[in-house]
């Protein structure tokens, strides 16, 4: 099963002096399990296009298809689709509303009507999903928790419904880089035990060397280059075209084949350039 996008336009204000195309012929596909980023500059369309996922927006031309069903303004079918498909908006904090952490992160449960144990059940693992302790934080105000304490509250309300495509816009967003990597580890790991599939807008091109194997470039609000991260980060001609950023590892690599260095590194994330590396200079020191 997979969420399909199939020439989609998105037109701000249609019709009006101002109208403004923000998506256009979009076609894609995201498949069951994939850890997939969306990038492109500020202005690109990656907002734009997440809401189409759960039909906070409607395509003005085409359509949306999420394990089969087309998204409509319906309200069976968005039920449905909304069982299926979170989103995380950037700075959730700023839409708290309950007064504990527990009543945050158990407000979409009860709205599903889980049972009083599977709404308690729920809360509890999603918690420990991402790293909050439920019996410490469940009685706190979510309003007294640090900046990463809230954007992992935000995450759990939407893990805590069991939905299988979770969508997060720049969740990582003014985070220091300590519960950046911690938080995308955690849904790294949520990925593997439960099969759900993670799609992840971000700015910072290291996170997304890191853990996306998939990318979504998006340009002027279409796609320009959709398959494996490396070979997005490796295509001189797209980052130049689409303004991305390259993570620190291929920044690294191109320096040391430009110093023509014999320590060739090649890698996808830091952490295996970092591995990689140690193995070029172990093999030169014995050799
Ligand atoms: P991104 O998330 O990549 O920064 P957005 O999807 O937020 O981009 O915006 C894409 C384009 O659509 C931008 O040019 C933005 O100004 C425009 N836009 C976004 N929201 C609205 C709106 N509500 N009305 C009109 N234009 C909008
Ligand atoms: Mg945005």
């Amino acid at each position: 099963m997979s969420i399909e996008l199939r020439n989609v336009d998105y037109v701000y204000d249609s019709g009006e002096p101002f109208e403004f195309f923000a998506l256009q012929n979009i076609n894609l596909c995201v498949e069951d399990g994939a850890f997939v980023g969306i990038v492109g500059r500020t202005g690109s369309g990656k907002s734009t296009l997440v809401e189409h996922l759960n039909g906070l927006l409607f395509p003005t031309r085409g359509e949306v298809v999420v394990d089969g069903t087309a998204v409509r303004n319906d309200r069976a079918v968005l039920a449905t689709i909304r069982r299926k498909v979170g989103i995380v908006f950037q700075y959730p904090e700023d839409q708290f509303f309950a007064e504990t952490v527990l009543d945050e992160v158990a407000f979409g449960c009860r709205n599903y009507g889980f049972s009083k144990e599977q709404v308690d059940d729920s809360v509890r693992r999603a918690m420990q999903t991402v790293g909050l302790d439920p019996e410490r934080f469940m009685p706190l105000s979510p309003f007294q928790l640090s900046g990463g304490e809230q954007r992992r509250v935000a995450i759990a309300s939407i893990v805590a419904m069991g939905q299988k495509y979770v969508v997060l816009d720049e969740p990582t967003a003014g985070l220091d880089s300590r519960s950046k990597l911690a938080i995308l580890t955690e849904l790294e790991s949520l990925r593997q035990s439960s099969n759900v599939t993670v799609i992840l807008v971000s700015h910072n091109m290291d996170e997304v060397a890191e853990f996306c194997k998939q990318v979504i470039v998006l340009n002027e609000g279409t796609v320009a280059f959709q398959g494996s991260t490396d070979a997005s980060f490796r295509d001189a001609d797209l980052v130049s075209r689409t303004g991305l950023e390259l993570p620190e590892s291929y920044r690294l690599a191109r320096a040391l084949q430009e110093c023509g260095s014999e320590l060739s590194v090649n890698e996808c994330s830091t952490g295996r350039m970092l591995d990689s590396l140690r193995l070029c200079i172990t093999e030169r020191g014995e050799a």
